[in-house]
């Protein structure tokens, strides 16, 4: 811990301010600033993210996260068919498991993880970021070091649209279960607020679902009638016959990417 009461926010560059302090991976006391202007929430310049990701890039404790994977495909499975994806990447996709499932439903999606080998879709991994319709980015704005840079590359490639999930800071207490004390790698936390002013930067709309998702989109690419027909179908039980969909309809793009490697 320093004795900082204020650092500049590394995602807004204004000054923010120490507003408590709290202990994670069981033996850093750790300072958090809140920005006045952008209304986030940060730790101090994080230094413990070699032990933070020293065992692997999942939380030990995160039991979810599969769960979540199924979630999200269902998610991003309606998302690409109601914007008529044509090509479309997980940014920060971890294991790569997410862009397998969607490719396996035909989806033609790739891969690209800074910090692990997307070994479900190694055959996939992103190495021209032009003309994407969209990028998915899922629980990872929030483990961002340098948010400012991270999502400045992000929005150069000119994708149509972004796609993201974190849980959104409201002021929330020391005692949040977002802050993710044990592991140590959640350390930087939106506002609704800072959200809108990277959509205002870069040019794009933001429409929020829920209390953790956001779809940033160039002015145009998507009708107010498609952003309501995504609210509806964002609705969580209507997500869940979407799985019941995608479990009756033939996985067809595992044979066609097998053709393909096999030419
Ligand atoms: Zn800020």
């Amino acid at each position: 811990m320093n004795n900082n009461k204020s650092l500049n926010c590394r995602l807004c560059k204004e000054e923010a301010n120490l507003v408590f302090n709290k202990k994670i991976l069981n033996k850093f006391l750790v300072n958090y600033y809140k920005c006045p202007k952008c209304e986030s929430l940060q730790t101090e310049k994080p230094y413990w993210l070699d032990e933070a990701y020293s065992k692997s890039n999942l939380c030990e404790d995160d039991l979810g996260a599969a769960y979540r994977t199924l979630r999200n495909h269902e998610k991003v499975f309606i998302l690409s068919k109601i914007l008529k994806v044509n090509k479309g990447l997980d940014w920060g996709s971890g294991d790569g498991l997410l862009c397998r499932l969607l490719r396996d439903y035909e989806l033609n999606f790739f891969s690209s993880d800074k910090y692990s080998l997307p070994k479900y879709s190694s055959k996939f991994l992103i190495s021209d970021f032009n003309n994407l319709d969209l990028i998915v980015s899922l629980e990872v704005f929030e483990h961002m070091s340098e948010p400012n840079s991270e999502i400045d590359f992000l929005f150069k490639q000119k994708p149509n649209s972004i796609f993201i999930s974190t849980l959104f800071y409201n002021n929330n207490e020391k005692n949040w279960h977002y802050l993710h004390p044990d592991s140590g790698m959640h350390i930087f936390f939106y506002s609704k607020k800072s959200l809108k002013m990277i959509a205002k930067k870069y040019d794009y709309n933001v429409c929020f679902f829920d209390n953790q998702y956001a779809l940033f989109y160039k002015e145009g690419y998507i009708s107010n009638i498609k952003l309501k027909i995504l609210k509806l179908f964002f609705n969580k039980y209507v997500t869940k016959l979407i799985r019941i969909y995608l479990t009756i309809i033939p996985a067809k793009g595992i044979e066609k990417d097998k053709k393909y490697f096999s030419k």
